[in-house]
Formats: structure tokens, C-alpha cells, sequence
């Protein structure tokens, strides 16, 4: 027998019992007469000793034979230790060892395999398989396992049906680039990678089946950035004969579920804001809303005087940072310095400090008055002790760098903390966006997302304008789900091909497939799509979704261990009939 036991469950309460381990050695410690191995396996690790005097020479000079990773059974008792360790559970006790038999010899791996390592990420993704073997790592699937089956249970339990879709597909434009596959067997034609199940899910309110989800690999060709993954997990979701609101409500259900079950965190409600109002108070539409902050535009207050940066700017907004009147001037450079680094590129920044004895001073005193300033603190909220932070601009630049300075001020503040969780639903999304470099609309969401009814007529006269019955649910500044109710008229559908700069043949070619199958009575639906992988790493308390994906490509779309993509043999390019220097 291997094992009667694993690595992780004797107790002093065990003591005295014989029993087998099997395992990996991660560490040994040589004394000479005596050997004390760390045995790991998935469960935790066992201290094993081997000592000359209680069992024999010859055992021992087997133990002296191993080396870190060695795969090895062993047969002994539980005894209790003379020097206990508090920091795993199985510290009580060691294992003198009676019998061991070396299963698998080990070359001596690449890094140090224990909590802390000295491996590189880069070495460690090359090595997956070992650097899995280390506690974070495995901890990190083992959520996303329990999450799954967590996610599983929940809607199978609210009358979901998994149902599996194709992966080999045809192309639908949904904002990023496919990835295609040719087909061997139909000459010059490819198959694309889903970028999402979107048609097929809709396809099967079609067919009745009322309640789908799926736990699915997505693929994208996005242009890499850091913390993408070109193929990533949806838990995508579908209901028919729903409004927005009874998708918002199932969904809030399945989220407060997981974070009960898996984190045994009680959320409260999730607020709702529009689009707008998200642009408008945080620049953005995934805001945190951990900490306050909130933008306060200060045009109105603050352009009357002679200050011709802020008289000249299409938006004056500020922040109030609550106790950030402890700065010090070279913070505040420093915050200067970096707002105009390429990645945020504002031009400069305002900041008033409101000290203590009730007057203000600021970098701009030489255009306003201790009145003006006044009246931008009563603006923003600031008290005293507190500092506000002014940028100007175009609208929508200015808007993104004072939300990048928002997230800095509250990270160097600690109020970003990764156990403490805030999510909200960001609604009413326009349905359009138009692309300056194209010269057309895009769908902000995707072409398959409802306008709201009482706006469906001005898809005619102002599309720009048009507001979409699409969500987003959005946790500690990270969008985790974004979905919308379907446009399941035809007619509606094409009206919105049109806007969209499709000819009528092209949305034939398309999604032909699609609006035939509206002749058939669609019944109204809507659904939302979540980021797993996302999801996982936040209640994981981490940023970095790498982390919880067993084997994940790096920031350069490669996977570095099975060293993926590579070229394919002139055999295969000729049987694909496709050519190798085009
Ligand atoms: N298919 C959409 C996405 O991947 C989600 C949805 O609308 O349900 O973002």
C-alpha cells in the first residue's frame, strides 16, 4: 500500500500508530546519526525521522541517498516531536521511519520548492508542474475549484442547464480579433475561436431551453497587456422572458452566494449608478468605491479669475484627499512628477492644502484668494487637514488621468485593501460608441444588446445618444461581468446592422444564421458573462490572474513550458494548403 494516510492529516492523537506515507522530500536536515526529511503532498507536509540508534545504519544511509523532490513511500510510527512547530498543523508529531522504498529519483529542480522561492516568475512558468507544487500556487486552484463547483451548484440549483457550445466557430465581431483555425478538409476556409458563446447562448433562448450557463474558454487576439490572457474562462449566462432587473437580481444572488460560501463574507446590496453618473464621479466606468474621493467639478467656481490654464479647459475637476494635508511638499511632486509620466500625461496639477488654523494655501494663490479657495473646499467637502487635488483638460482625457491619480493617492493611503470588497452595477451604457479612426459607429457593448424601448426610435435620428439596457458588475475598480438584455426583434436587429455600417448582404453573411432564427419566435432574453479568472483572483486577494490559471500564457501571449505558439512542418502548412512565405 502507498499510503494509509496523507501528509497532512496525523495528530498527536495519532501517536503511536503505524502507518505509510508517499510523497515528495522538499527539505532534509543531516545530523549525522539522525535525518529529519519534510515529506509534501497535496495535503500538507510530514516531518519523517531517521535515526541510527531507534531503527538502523543501514535505513539511514538509505535517507542519506535522497535528494530534494525525490518521489518516496515510507512505513513507520507517529511519535511525538521533542521540538514542536506551531506553524503546521501536523507539528505535533514526526514519523520514525521503519521502511522506505524511493519511488522516483529527482534531478534537482530549477528553484526552491517551499512558500517562499527563488524563482523568477518567468522560470517558475517555465516550470509549472513544480512551481505548482508550492502551497500558494495549489491554494490558488483549489479556489478556483471550489468557486466552480460553487458556481455549478447555485445555478443548477435556480434551474440553469449547463449546455456545451462549439469551440469550432465562425467569426463574430465582438470588439476584438478571432483567432481562426483552417480547415483541412474545406480548402481556404478557417474556423474561428468564440470570443464568446454569445450567438449560440441567444440561439438557445430560441430553442426554449428558458435558463443556460456555461463555464467556457474564451479566446480574443487582443493586443497583449499586462494581466491578459488570449484565452481566458467565462461563466457565461442566458435567460429568457427577463427584464433587466430580474437578470441584476439573479446574478447580484450568485455572486452574494460565492463570497458567503467561499469567503464567508456577508455583501450588502449592490448599489446601481448609471454610466454617466460613473464617468462623472470617478472617471471611469469600473470606479472603486472602497474609499470616497468623488470627483467635484469646479468650472463654475473657478473660472472667473485671471488663471488662464483653468479659464481655457473644457472641465476643472477635483478630489479631496481626507488627511492629505500631511503631505509633504515633495509628495506632492512626487504626485506632480508622476501625472506627468506618458502613462497618465496630464499636464500639471492644482492642489490646495486646508490647514489647520482654517486658511488655505495653494500652488495657484497668486490667481485666488483665500475666498475662492474657501469656496473650492466647500465645494469638494474638504475640511480641515485635508488636500484637494485640482486637474484641467479636455472632458474625457482629464476625466481618465484624475481617476489614474484618484487610484495612486488611495493605494499609497491603503484604502485599496484586498479583503475588504465593494462591488456595484454600472448601468445604462450607451449603445454606441463612435470610432473617430474608422469613421463608424462600434457597439460599446455588442450588436446584439437592446437599445431601451422608449429609445428605439432615435437609432433613426441621433444613434450616438441611444442608451442600451446593458450592465456591468464591477468589483474594487475591476469590471467581473457585463452583459444586456438582447434585441430579439428582427426588424430592430437590422436597424441596428445598419447603424453599425453593415450593408444588408454582410449582415446577411454574418449573422444570417441569426435573424432567421428570429422569424421563429425569439422570446425576449438578456444575459451577463463573468470573468472567472478575474472573479477567482479577487477573492483570492490578488490583481494578478496568472495566478489562478494552472497553466497560463505570459505577458507576451506564450506559453513558455510547452513553448506554444510554434511554426508547423512544411507537411502540415501543404496538407492546410496554406503557404509558408506569404
Ligand atoms: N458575450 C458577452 C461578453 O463576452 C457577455 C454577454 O453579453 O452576455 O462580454
Amino acid at each position: 500500500m502507498y499510503r494509509t494516510h496523507n501528509c497532512g492529516e496525523l495528530r498527536k492523537s495519532d501517536i503511536g500508530k503505524q502507518v505509510s506515507l508517499s510523497g515528495w522530500v522538499q527539505k532534509m536536515r543531516d545530523k549525522g546519526f539522525m535525518i529529519w526529511v519534510d515529506l509534501r503532498d497535496r495535503y500538507g507536509i510530514s516531518q519523517l525521522i531517521f535515526d541510527e540508534q531507534r531503527t538502523s545504519k543501514d535505513l539511514l544511509n538509505q535517507a542519506k541517498s535522497l535528494g530534494r523532490e525525490f518521489v518516496i513511500q515510507i512505513d513507520g510510527e507517529v511519535i511525538e516531536r521533542a521540538s514542536k512547530n506551531q506553524n503546521i498543523p501536523t507539528g505535533d508529531i514526526e514519523i520514525l521511519v521503519k521502511n522506505l522504498t524511493i519511488l522516483n529519483s529527482s534531478t534537482i529542480p530549477p528553484f526552491t520548492i517551499e512558500d517562499n522561492t527563488d524563482g523568477g516568475e518567468e522560470l517558475r512558468m517555465k516550470y509549472r508542474y513544480l512551481d505548482i507544487r508550492r502551497e500558494p500556487v495549489k491554494k490558488n486552484l483549489i479556489l478556483r475549484h471550489q468557486i466552480t463547483q460553487q458556481v455549478r451548484k447555485y445555478l443548477s440549483d435556480s434551474s440553469f442547464i449547463e449546455v456545451e457550445t462549439p469551440c469550432l466557430i465562425k467569426s463574430t465581431p465582438e470588439g476584438a480579433r478571432d483567432f481562426v483555425v483552417p480547415s483541412r478538409t474545406n480548402e481556404g476556409e478557417f474556423y474561428a475561436l468564440p470570443q464568446s458563446p454569445q450567438t449560440f447562448k441567444q440561439l438557445l433562448m430560441v430553442a426554449g431551453l428558458d435558463k443556460y450557463f456555461q463555464i467556457v474558454k474564451c479566446f480574443r487576439d487582443e493586443d497583449l497587456r499586462a494581466d491578459r490572457q488570449p484565452e481566458f474562462t467565462q461563466i457565461d449566462c442566458e435567460m429568457a422572458f427577463v427584464k433587466q432587473d430580474d437578470i441584476l437580481n439573479t446574478f447580484e444572488g450568485l455572486i452574494v452566494d460565492i463570497f458567503k460560501k467561499i469567503k464567508k463574507i456577508d455583501l450588502n446590496k449592490f448599489p446601481k449608478i448609471t454610466y454617466d453618473q460613473a464617468i462623472e464621479k470617478y472617471g471611469t466606468d469600473q470606479p472603486d468605491i472602497r474609499f470616497g474621493m468623488e470627483f467635484v467639478e469646479l468650472n463654475e467656481i473657478c473660472q472667473h479669475k485671471n488663471f488662464n490654464v483653468f479659464n481655457s479647459a473644457e472641465l476643472v475637476v477635483g478630489i479631496a484627499v481626507t488627511g492629505g494635508n500631511t503631505f509633504t511638499r515633495k509628495e506632492i511632486d512626487k504626485y506632480i512628477d508622476w501625472i506627468k509620466t506618458p502613462q497618465v500625461g496630464a499636464m500639471g496639477m492644482v492642489y490646495v492644502r486646508c490647514n489647520d488654523d482654517g486658511k488655505f494655501k495653494s500652488s495657484v494663490d497668486k490667481f485666488y484668494d483665500q475666498t475662492d479657495l474657501k469656496n473650492i473646499a466647500k465645494k469638494t467637502n474638504a475640511s480641515k487637514g485635508d488636500l484637494i487635488m485640482i486637474l484641467s483638460g479636455d472632458k474625457n482625457t482629464v476625466r481618465s488621468q484624475l481617476s489614474a491619480l484618484r487610484l495612486e493617492v488611495a493605494k499609497n493611503l491603503g484604502l485599496r485593501n484586498s479583503e475588504e470588497f465593494a462591488p456595484l452595477w454600472v448601468v445604462d451604457f450607451p449603445l454606441l460608441s463612435w470610432n473617430e479612426e474608422e469613421d463608424k459607429f462600434h457597439a460599446m457593448h455588442h450588436p446584439f444588446t437592446a437599445p431601451k424601448p422608449d429609445q428605439i426610435e432615435l437609432l433613426k435620428t441621433s444613434p450616438g445618444s441611444v442608451k442600451a439596457n446593458a450592465y456591468d458588475l464591477v468589483i474594487n475598480g475591476n469590471e467581473i461581468g457585463g452583459g444586456s438584455i438582447r434585441i430579439h426583434d428582427k426588424s430592430v436587429q437590422e436597424q441596428m446592422f445598419k447603424c453599425l455600417g453593415f450593408t444588408k448582404q454582410e449582415a446577411e453573411e454574418q449573422f444570417g444564421f441569426l435573424m432567421n432564427a428570429f422569424q421563429y419566435g425569439a422570446p425576449p432574453h438578456g444575459g451577463i458573462a463573468f470573468g472567472l479568472d478575474r472573479l477567482v483572483a479577487i477573492l483570492g486577494g490578488s490583481e494578478t490572474i496568472r495566478d489562478f490559471i494552472a497553466f497560463p500564457k505570459n505577458n507576451a501571449g506564450r506559453d513558455v513550458m510547452i513553448d506554444s505558439p510554434s511554426k508547423i512542418s512544411p507537411e502540415q502548412l501543404k496538407e492546410l494548403k496554406l503557404k509558408q512565405d506569404l
